[in-house]
């Protein structure tokens, strides 16, 4: 049979002879063979195109291809740099084809990298504040002297007892684990991230049931697959599990979509359904009562795998404990939920929630299922709705099977560093205070109201990658601790690009983008495990071509610097004499004393924690590290299957002992693996045994890493911190459910991105600019003819705290009574910043406060600008949107700590002196807010069980030493009483 080689080399031929006839030299085309989709990975050290710009002239260009990944989004997708033979510049990023997630595909930001690369108003140099925080006054400052003083600084809080003092607060982390290491060397419970304000009620609802805080659904093998999230534009691992949905789809699957706006993902759907905002439990678990009223479920996947006789023990004691008085307490528990009743909360008609319905049932193993903020981002009690969602997979026995969802942990492979310091001695309270034992994440979006109490200040405070003026809710809050040199000793900006925060920073570092830096990767994008290298591209370059770099600043522009190099420099300067313990864990192994670097850092785990490719290198003559840099990913394995099925060696069983519902402990000790990918981790039983399985008709097998090592459809850790209510997957109405609302108020949805912006990132990508500059309202015709507007017109938007002005956009793709506006637009930079800033992308504005009350007003949008970039002066937009996070107050989800994004607004014509991009805030109104949700907590000083602050066994990024888990005082009453 012919292949797609043997039909382009045919065609070659037939053009050679072609030519021939003609009396013409044949021209073979700059590949030498045929314009194949990818440069075939033999040929990456002289790859060979015609220079576009010389047309027609055929001017050969010679490129050495090098690999590395993506930082636009958290897929991680391959890049090939393609690097300029004769004057070492990249000239375009393409497709990696040998990364097994992306497969060579990437969205239009992985090409865009080069934009970012070449922005003109990128950072090159270390700045430091030469006037008072946000005054725009800046000087240069060499490294040394940045690291000498934040390192003494450090030190200083160290030495002092005051190491809470320190902390690093990332957006888009970008790796697994190498920072928490760093901070985990110093000792600091110092780590904070941005996933409160993302991805938290989501990984709340999948933990509960798993132990682990991700799906990895296998959407090519699947019959059936249902989104809650915009997964074809912009929803999570976009690009590899987009054109995984698209193989479904050409092979037959069917696509259903919840999503109350019409995204692209939604065009593209089978089933549209377009809740009210909140409802989607309500949905899936009438989906999930039919499923069992009508038998339609895997009655063996369920008795074996669900920790059900713990629900009947807990919940219906006088019930036998049988299978059977389960399946007649789960009909009674969830009987009120009928397709009317999910028809009356969402809106969506009962014909369709039945349509689906039978749709899922007929999935059978196969149905993939996926959300990812969204609708878990969007609404108070929004983790269940990742919990219901993931019961229907629970119900068909779709977990972990082909076609089915697997648990992430199983997809994905974190390999083990070269040095694990301990884990921190303290505990932090203002990332993991009391009032949220439960929460999956630091209540990072908090902090300003935190420091404004008084429960503690930040010495140094490093902000990486992220943003949080712009991209947290109630960013003026923000605005006002980051200028209070009293609360905000320090403030280290880490950042390749001008931000909203950066300009609130004392020193601004400019740290590399995607292709200036290193990390690792892995994510559960199918049933596999990869691992794929980021590097920056020059270096490696120059290293293929015989030259030696010691340090990443030597090829980056500027003085720019990868920030893995940075960590390691500045713990040596935190513990110059290694007296701190400190020192050790970023010294080399091969030469102790002398520096840890970057090379013999990911050499030694390519060597020793990375299964297989030692061998795959060998095979090649090359060294793990040198195969990595050349091919930038490695496929560990495929087809990794249904884990907790797999039995426990009898060698794994050493004096095990079984608990009444079947979890084996033993004193075996743990097989040491290279994978140390994050999970729960299950605590011992009262003799000191680990748990290490779960004893299923007979056999003892691998099981969940949750407390039961089942699939909990009974939390007993929800139900003993207090929310017992909560235990079992269920419906809560939303903050912005009708009941809640007054009758001239509609429902916000902020939650959606716009699928070519990368949040703050982005900024200066000008082709990512041109294609999406703007965020109008999206108003349904009723709505607008009502309000009296329409498209283009300007509405005023009030929110709790405050009020926006934007355009509207009247269309039918949102349901009645539902508003949206995209979260990515709206950037800005303060007049007195003058030519600082993204200028493709952030408007001027005029900031005022008088008290709590704080105006802003727009002065200009973006204009063309003379630059090294001849496009900049072609800009032809001027709009970039509104920035409507800053009129949010915080909601902070009593359990998982999640913002709840959705707002109750009023949206009104906009008034005489009203003009576009005007906002007005009122930040004692945002504190008060907070206040009210604060309220609605069970705080761990009350309600825990047994004296901790949080169940040990609950993930956290950086996890403390089990000391500093109990709590100071016993709790104040009976922990188990809700
Ligand atoms: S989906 Fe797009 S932005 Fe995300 S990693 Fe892939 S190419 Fe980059």
């Amino acid at each position: 049979m012919s292949t797609r080689l043997d039909e382009l080399a045919a065609r070659v031929s037939a053009a050679r002879a072609d030519a021939a006839a003609r009396g013409e030299t044949f021209y073979p085309g700059p590949s030498r063979i045929h314009l194949a989709a990818f440069p075939p990975k033999q040929r990456w050290d002289d790859w060979v195109e015609l220079e576009s710009t010389d047309w027609p002239r055929r001017t050969e260009r010679h490129y050495m291809l090098v690999p590395t990944t993506c930082f636009n989004c958290e897929s991680a997708c391959g890049l090939l740099a393609y690097v300029d033979r004769e004057t070492w510049q990249v000239r375009k990023f393409e497709g990696n084809p040998e990364h097994p997630g992306s497969r060579g595909r990437n969205c239009a930001k992985g090409p865009a990298t080069i934009n970012q690369v070449t922005d003109p108003d990128r950072i090159l140099q270390p700045l430091k504040r030469a006037g008072a925080r946000g005054s725009g006054r800046w000087e240069p400052v060499g490294w040394d002297a940045a690291l000498d003083d934040i390192a003494g600084r450090i030190r200083a809080a160290i030495v002092d007892g005051r190491a809470n003092e320190v902390m690093y607060h990332v957006g888009r982390p970008g790796e697994d684990g190498f920072t928490e290491r760093v901070l985990a060397s110093w000792g600091v419970d110092g780590h904070n991230s941005h996933t409160n304000v993302c991805s938290s009620g989501a990984r709340a609802g999948y933990h509960f049931w798993t132990g682990i805080d991700r799906p990895s659904p296998d959407h090519a093998g699947a019959e059936v697959i249902l989104l809650i999230s915009s997964h074809l534009e912009a929803g999570h691992y976009f690009n590899p599990h987009a054109q995984r949905i698209m193989d479904a789809k050409q092979a037959g699957a069917k696509l259903i979509v919840m999503d109350t706006r019409l995204s692209n993902t939604a065009t593209h759907a089978d089933f549209w359904l377009s809740p009210y905002p909140g409802s989607e439990p309500a949905i899936l678990l009438a989906i999930a009562a039919h499923l069992v009223r009508t038998g339609r479920y895997d009655r063996e996947f369920v008795r074996r795998w669900w920790n059900w006789a713990e629900y009947l023990a807990a919940e219906r004691p006088e019930a036998p404990r049988t299978f059977e008085a389960f399946e007649a307490a789960f009909g009674e528990l969830y009987a009120s939920y009928t397709f009317a009743f999910a028809a009356a909360e969402s809106g969506v008609p009962e014909r369709t929630i039945a349509q689906v319905a039978e749709t899922v049932a007929a999935a059978g193993t196969r149905l993939s299922t996926h959300t990812w903020r969204s609708a878990a981002a969007g609404n108070l009690g929004g983790w269940q709705v990742a919990r219901t969602l993931f019961l229907l997979n629970a119900l068909l026995g779709a977990v972990a099977t082909p076609g089915g969802t697997y648990p992430n942990a199983w997809n994905k492979f974190v390999p083990r560093p070269i040095h694990t310091p301990p884990h921190p001695p303290s505990w932090n309270e203002l990332t993991w205070p009391l009032e949220y034992p439960l929460a999956l994440n630091e209540l990072s979006f908090l902090l300003p109201h935190f420091l404004k109490e008084g429960r503690g200040t930040l010495d140094v405070y490093f902000t990486r990658v992220y943003n949080p003026v712009w991209t947290n809710p109630d960013g003026l809050s923000w605005m006002e601790v980051l200028t209070d040199e009293r609360l905000v000793g320090l403030h280290v900006a880490l950042t390749p690009t001008w931000s909203e925060t950066a300009f609130l920073a004392d020193y601004v570092l400019p740290m590399g983008l995607g292709p200036e830096r290193h990390d690792l990767h892995s994510y559960e994008q199918y049933d596999g495990q990869w691992v794929a290298f980021r590097q920056p591209v020059l270096r490696a370059a120059r290293e293929r071509a015989g030259a030696q770099v010691t340090d990443t600043r030597q090829v980056n522009p500027g003085q720019v610097w990868e920030e893995n190099e940075f960590w390691i420099e500045l713990s040596w300067r935190i513990d110059p004499d290694g007296s701190l313990g400190i020192r050790r864990y970023h010294e080399s192994r091969a030469h102790p004393g002398q520096k840890l670097t970057v090379d013999e850092y990911y050499g030694w785990i390519f060597e020793h924690s990375v299964p297989g490719l030692p061998a795959a290198a060998a095979a090649q003559g090359l060294t793990p590290l040198a195969y990595m840099r050349r091919y930038g990913s490695f496929e560990i394995r495929a087809g990794v299957g249904a884990v907790h099925e797999e039995p426990v060696p009898e060698s794994e069983l050493d004096d095990a002992a079984t608990d009444g519902f079947g979890r084996v402990y033993t004193r075996a000790p743990a097989p040491a693996s290279p994978n140390v990918v994050p999970m729960g981790t299950p605590e011992p039983d009262a003799a000191g045994r680990r748990p290490v399985g779960v004893v299923v008709d007979g056999v003892v097998r691998r099981g969940f890493p949750t407390p039961s090592g089942r699939l909990e459809f009974y939390s007993r850790t929800l139900a003993a911190w207090g929310w017992r209510e909560e235990a079992v997957p269920g419906y809560q109405r939303s903050h912005v459910h009708p009941t809640a609302l007054d009758a001239d108020q509609m429902v916000l949805i902020s939650t959606f991105r716009l699928p070519t912006q990368i949040h703050t990132r982005g900024g200066n990508a000008k082709w990512l600019d041109e294609l999406a500059h703007t965020n109008p309202l999206w108003l349904h015709p009723t709505d607008a003819a009502r309000i009296g507007v329409g498209t283009g017109d300007l509405v005023r938007v009030e929110t709790e705290i405050g009020a926006f002005v934007v355009k509207a956009w009247v269309t039918e793709g949102i349901r009645p009574g539902v508003v949206a506006c995209s979260h990515h637009m709206g950037r800005w930079k303060l007049r007195e910043q003058g030519q600082q800033g993204q200028r493709q992308v952030m408007a001027t504005v005029d900031l005022t406060r008088r008290d709590d009350q704080w105006r802003m007003t727009r002065l200009a949008g973006v204009a063309p600008y003379a630059s090294g970039d001849p496009d900049t002066a072609r800009i032809w937009w001027t709009d970039v949107g509104v920035h409507q996070n800053l009129t949010f107050p915080v909601h902070p989800d009593p359990i998982s700590g999640q913002h709840c994004w959705h707002q109750a607004v009023r949206v009104r014509p906009a008034e005489p002196g009203d003009t576009y991009g005007d906002i007005a805030v009122d930040t004692g109104k945002a504190h008060a807010v907070y206040r009210s949700w604060l309220e609605q907590t069970r705080d761990a000083a009350r309600h825990s069980p047994d004296g901790t602050r949080r169940p040990y066994w609950l993930m956290r990024p950086l996890k403390p030493s089990r000391d500093a888990y109990r709590l100071a005082e016993e709790p104040a009453h009976d922990a188990a009483r809700p």
